[in-house]
């Protein structure tokens, strides 16, 4: 993401909280965010091939905190919960 962009005025600002979405809280679109649900660390980590191209925010065990199930969840830039396709699940959130 380029550093060159204009500051947001208190209005986009607002708009973009509104939309979950926080600046400080970006990725590259050839990024995603890496959440354990454990420890509720995360990272910025280079997009794998088999996320679904709409993901934003996976999460999944880090290895410190690995667990059996190892669930993938991922989740859109709204924080919809998707599916390994890139649907929204039905389930919600
Ligand atoms: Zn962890």
């Amino acid at each position: 993401m380029s550093k060159s962009q204009r500051p947001l005025s208190p209005i986009e600002r607002a708009i973009d909280a509104a939309c979950g979405y926080k600046p400080t809280d970006d990725v590259a679109p050839s990024q995603v965010w890496l959440e354990c649900p454990q420890c509720g660390r995360k990272q910025r980590v280079a997009r794998d091939e088999t996320d679904p191209p709409s993901a934003y925010r996976v999460r999944f065990s880090c290895p410190k905190c690995r667990d059996e199930a190892r669930i993938v969840e991922y989740f859109d830039a709204q924080g919809r919960k998707i599916d390994c396709d890139g649907n929204i699940s039905e389930e919600g959130r």
